[in-house]
């Protein structure tokens, strides 16, 4: 039995890439862009997050060795093949919860009617899009085009590779 559940993520800043896909796929993920270790790991422990890092010392924590912090060595410098690892690593769905976090502030989107995103966006997306969603902290609107649609084929390819 894992000790640690692995959906919620902690992104080093040598990672930082790692932080949009996992968004993309649903998964409560924070950017650490700051270079205080200290930091980054107290609030992986206090929010139960597991730490994404290309840093080696990170690993040889004492909370990290002795398992109660759960953080991956991630192996590549390429945002694919990254991915790839850490999907496979925890067994992650990339369609575990799609469309539900904004990629830039990692908030829970909320649902907006066609009628409420009017003056909002595009007059072509009006037309042809009909679910929407919108970020409560950035006020970014979304809906699934061709740029979601991109985006999740990636995600597919990561899975493969
Ligand atoms: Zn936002």
């Amino acid at each position: 039995m894992r000790l640690i559940e692995a959906s919620r993520f902690i992104v080093d800043h040598n990672v930082g890439k790692l932080a949009k896909w996992l968004r993309v796929m649903g998964y409560d993920t924070l950017f650490f862009n700051g270079s205080n270790d200290s930091r980054m790991i107290a609030t992986a422990l206090a929010e139960r997050r597991v730490i994404l890092t290309r840093d080696t010392q990170i690993m040889q924590r004492r909370v990290v060795t002795k398992g109660q912090l759960k953080a991956i060595l991630i192996k590549s410098d390429r945002p694919e093949l990254q991915m790839h690892q850490v999907i496979e690593t925890l067994n992650l769905d990339c369609q575990f919860r799609p469309f539900t976090i904004c990629l830039e502030c990692n908030q829970t989107l909320v649902v907006r009617s066609k009628e409420q995103v009017k003056d909002l966006v595009p007059p072509y997306v009006f037309q042809t899009q009909n679910q929407y969603m919108e970020c409560p902290t950035c006020q970014r609107i979304y809906w699934r085009g061709t740029h979601w649609q991109a985006m999740t084929e990636r995600l597919k390819q990561f899975m493969k590779s």
